[in-house]
C-alpha cells in the first residue's frame, strides 16, 4: 500500500515538473517576442503570434536549449546556426505570406524557420546541403507533428525544379549573388527575401512583377553563413 502512495507522489512530481517547463518556455517566447521582436518594429500580429507558439528549445541541441529564447543566434551543429529570433521574425513579415501559398526554403538548418513558415502557408519546401542536419530537421519536423513541411537533402543553387514554381523564396544562407535558378523558379508576381553578400551581406527583398520583371530592395545589413556549392 505504500508503495502505491510512492508510485503516486513520483507521478506527481514528474507531471508538476514536466507542467511547470511547458510553462516555462512559453514565458520565455512570450518576453521573446516582446522585448526583441515587437519592439525593433515587427509588427505582422501573425508573425508575432506564430513566433510565441514555436517551441524553438525543441530546435536547438541539448546543451544549448536553456538560451534557445535569447536575443542571438545559435550553434546547431556541423558549424551552422539557427538564426537570432528578430531575424526570423523579420524576414517572416518579409515574407509576406499568404495561406495558400507554396514556399521554398534554402538553408533547413534546425527546421525553426520552416516551422514558424508552416501555419502561415500552404506547403513549405525546404532544403539542406549538410546530409545530418537535414536528417535531425526532418525529425524534429515529424516529431512536433508538422505536417505541410517537406524537407530535402540537396544544394539550393539548383532550387526545386520538381515542385517550381514558388509564390515564396526564403534563403537562410548567403550567396554571394542572387542564384538564377531561384529567380527561375519564382511565379510571376513572387517575392524571394535572403541575404547576399560575402563579408558585407545584406537581406534582399525580390519581386517578380506579372511580367517576370525584377526588382531589388536591400532592407537590412546582416551576418549569415555562407550559401555552399556543393563539392
Ligand atoms: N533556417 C535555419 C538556419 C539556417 S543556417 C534554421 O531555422 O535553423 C544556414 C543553413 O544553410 C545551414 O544549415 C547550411 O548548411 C545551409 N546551406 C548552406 N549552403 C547551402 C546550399 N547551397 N543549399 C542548401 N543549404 C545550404
Amino acid at each position: 500500500m505504500q508503495k502505491f502512495w510512492i508510485k503516486v507522489l513520483i507521478f506527481f512530481l514528474i507531471y508538476s515538473i514536466g507542467f511547470s517547463q511547458a510553462i516555462k518556455w512559453e514565458e520565455k517566447a512570450n518576453k521573446m517576442v516582446n522585448e526583441q521582436i515587437a519592439i525593433r518594429g515587427v509588427t505582422d500580429p501573425e508573425v508575432l503570434a506564430v513566433l510565441q507558439k514555436t517551441p524553438r528549445h525543441r530546435f536547438v541541441p541539448d546543451k544549448v536549449s536553456k538560451y534557445a529564447y535569447n536575443d542571438h543566434p545559435l550553434p546547431i551543429g556541423e558549424g551552422q546556426t539557427i538564426s537570432q529570433p528578430y531575424i526570423v521574425a523579420f524576414m517572416t513579415e518579409m515574407l509576406d505570406t499568404d495561406s495558400n501559398h507554396k514556399v521554398l526554403e534554402i538553408g533547413t538548418g534546425s527546421g525553426y524557420q520552416a516551422a514558424v513558415l508552416s501555419p502561415l502557408v500552404n506547403h513549405v519546401y525546404t532544403i539542406e546541403i549538410v546530409k545530418s542536419l537535414a536528417n535531425s530537421a526532418d525529425s524534429t519536423i515529424k516529431k512536433l507533428g508538422y505536417k505541410n513541411i517537406t524537407v530535402r537533402w540537396g544544394d539550393g543553387y539548383k532550387g526545386w525544379p520538381k515542385e517550381a514554381p514558388f509564390d515564396r523564396i526564403i534563403g537562410t544562407a548567403a550567396p554571394p549573388e542572387i542564384p538564377l535558378a531561384l529567380i527561375e523558379q519564382l511565379k510571376p508576381g513572387g517575392k524571394m527575401v535572403l541575404p547576399v553578400g560575402t563579408r558585407w551581406q545584406e537581406i534582399v527583398v525580390v519581386t517578380k512583377n506579372a511580367s517576370g520583371e525584377i526588382s531589388k530592395k536591400n532592407v537590412l545589413p546582416v551576418r549569415f553563413v555562407p550559401m555552399v556549392r556543393q563539392k
